[in-house]
């Protein structure tokens, strides 16, 4: 590719709306330009990075004998309201009507659409195993998209779904995903880690996270410090729920609640949605109650979709890991006591809130008067809150479940999710094959994700400088750069063509930077947009019969000889 004819526009400034350096650079290398809120437009250079992540997840899906197929983006209603999804999904589904009032969604995962295709097309288990993947672009309605690429509303992700007759079966076509993404991982060039996680909303029995690790990962990654093990933040039982949901903020109501004493059914009397409710919370008070200081840890019950919770271990944690905690605070076991309880609402105390709970809307606390509850309290708004505090550091000294030894947490990104689903789509949607007995059961399933804009993102957290990004060859937008120094300079033009259209006939993803500008200028882009490899063919070197070869990621330079075979020394 001849730069001069090619499109890329770098930028010198940091743009003021990147927070994180990987947005900040492929924006500043002109991979990426923003359309809207997490909505991007891939430019050339980014579409080329794009694109070589999707060719390494394509190869080693169908080396593991899944099957490629595209489905639409465009989803009716029925299909999520058939698996109970569509109450549940919560705003992240972006809904809408077609001109006859039919409601539609923008897919954000395909779990419904591909269990009605198989559905229909399956019903027997000599129709099975099949895995089923595509790559392809996701809506999903992100309450803070940020990072560019890392979360966006708009984003491609490359999604398979296996099917089996039985139990045994799903867990070899798990297995062989599962492998399947160390590959990937590995193929990007990308230090990664596995970790055991909670299968969440979205059901299922077990389920493993593929994390890229890097300093200024969202993730928490709990590794065990003696045994291969790690974990997510939610597996090792902590309670980031996520994202706060915009939501109306309604008039606070007393209600009454008879007789309803856990969590679950006073939810359950009250018609509240507690989805998005994390699992556990925990609330720091401290201040002067009627004459009285008061320094206390609540841990309070809650209760999120069909979630068992491990109350129990939790307290322990905090009573006997949390040297801060133990020592100066009484730890109050709030079990049971409604869907969430921060003692009277307005109490005159400084309330310290886990973060998770910062994104915790119109929530049931305790009434502070028996058989009765308040609905619709905002925390921001009714409870006074002094500050969060970040429950995770309190907790990252639970134990490791294989061999007891402490955690240690360190940051990651999520790049990749596996899942056992089980039969739950299969069975609300009614997808079942005929076993070998002629029984007709329903589908064993699993699902598994990798996101593509944000592997590409991920490579840049894990590998830049202070020039630009230092790209891992196989994900590299270009191999190579040859940069003709002296523009005016007709044997210097003349040596770095040969030597580019050599690479080229090599089958090297090569680019030559023609453009009549200065050195330096060709120099700072090659650094920012990171090419593993830069070729500059000079006057000076040129007169002593050598090019110039600099490795981007050790800036070491190397003299080749300038003769023939110049290309194939690179
Ligand atoms: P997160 O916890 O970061 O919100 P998720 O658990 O909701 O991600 P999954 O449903 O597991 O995501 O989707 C599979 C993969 O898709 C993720 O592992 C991630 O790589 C990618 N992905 C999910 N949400 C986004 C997003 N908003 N922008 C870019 N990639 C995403
Ligand atoms: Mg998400
Ligand atoms: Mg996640
Ligand atoms: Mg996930």
């Amino acid at each position: 590719m001849r730069q001069s004819r090619y499109f890329i526009q770098t930028m010198r400034e940091i743009p003021s709306e990147a927070e994180v350096i990987s947005h900040q650079l492929m924006l500043r290398a002109g991979m990426i330009k923003k359309v809207a809120a997490g909505i991007y437009d891939y430019l050339p250079l980014g579409l080329k990075v794009i694109r070589k992540v999707e060719n390494i997840v394509r190869e080693n899906m169908n080396k593991a004998g899944a099957v490629e197929l595209l489905m639409s983006v465009v989803q009716p209603a029925e299909l999520w309201q058939l698996s109970g999804r569509w109450n549940h999904f919560g705003k992240e589904l972006l809904r809408f009507k077609d001109r006859g009032e039919r409601d539609f969604c923008l897919g954000p995962t395909h779990e419904e659409v591909i269990t009605d295709i198989v559905k229909s097309q399956v019903n027997s288990y000599k129709q099975m195993p099949v895995t089923l993947y595509q790559i392809q672009t996701k809506f999903r309605d992100e309450v803070r998209p940020r990072f560019g690429l890392m979360r966006g509303r708009e984003f491609i992700m490359k999604d398979a779904y296996s099917f089996d007759i039985d139990d045994a079966g799903a867990d070899i076509s798990y297995q062989k995903m599962y492998d399947a993404y160390r590959s990937v991982f590995n193929a990007c060039g990308l230090r990664h880690k596995v970790v055991d996680a909670d299968t969440g909303a979205i059901g299922g029995s077990f389920s493993h996270e593929f994390m890229v690790l890097a300093d200024t990962g969202e993730d928490a990654v709990m590794s065990c410090t003696k045994c291969d093990y790690s974990a997510n933040i939610e597996k090792a039982q902590v309670v980031d729920n996520g994202e706060k949901e915009t939501v109306e903020l309604s008039p606070l109501e007393e209600v009454a609640t008879p007789d309803k004493h856990t969590a679950l059914e006073v939810a359950e009397f009250l018609g509240v949605d507690i989805k998005h409710v994390p699992k556990t919370m925990i609330i720091r008070c401290e201040g002067v109650m009627d004459g009285k200081e008061e320094k206390t840890i609540f841990v309070a019950c809650m209760v999120r979709g069909d979630h068992e919770v491990n109350l129990t271990k939790v307290k322990n944690i905090v009573k006997a890991k949390s040297a801060e905690f133990a020592e100066h605070y009484e730890v109050q076991d709030m079990t049971g006591c409604a869907v969430g309880s921060l003692g009277p609402v307005n109490m005159p105390l400084k309330v310290y809130v886990d973060n998770a709970l910062k994104y915790v809307s119109n929530i049931v606390v305790g009434a502070n008067k028996e058989s009765y509850h308040i609905k619709n309290v905002n925390l921001d708004r009714d409870a006074k809150i002094e500050g969060y505090f970040d429950i995770r550091n309190a907790l990252s000294g639970d134990k490791c479940p294989l061999c007891g030894a402490e955690y240690e947490e360190t940051r990651g990104i999520e790049v990749g999710h596996i899942f056992k689903l089980g039969t739950k789509y299969s069975e609300s949607m009614g997808a079942k094959a005929l076993d070998k007995n002629g029984k007709n059961i329903p589908i064993v399933m699993g699902c598994y994700g990798i996101g593509i804009g944000r592997t590409a993102a991920s490579a840049i957290e894990q590998n830049y400088d202070e020039s630009g990004i230092i790209w891992p060859k196989a994900v590299a937008p270009f191999e190579a750069v040859v940069v003709p120094v002296n523009t005016n300079d007709e044997e210097v033009i003349k040596k770095a063509d040969e030597i580019y259209e050599c690479l080229l006939n090599m089958g090297v993803d090569v680019l030559i930077d023609d453009r009549n500008e200065r050195a330096g200028v060709k120099f700072n882009d090659a650094d920012l947009i990171g090419y593993p490899l830069r070729v500059s063919v000079g006057k000076k070197t040129l007169s002593d019969g050598k090019v110039e070869v600099l490795i981007r990621r050790t800036k070491e330079v190397i003299l080749i000889d300038a003769d023939n075979s110049a290309a194939e020394k690179i």
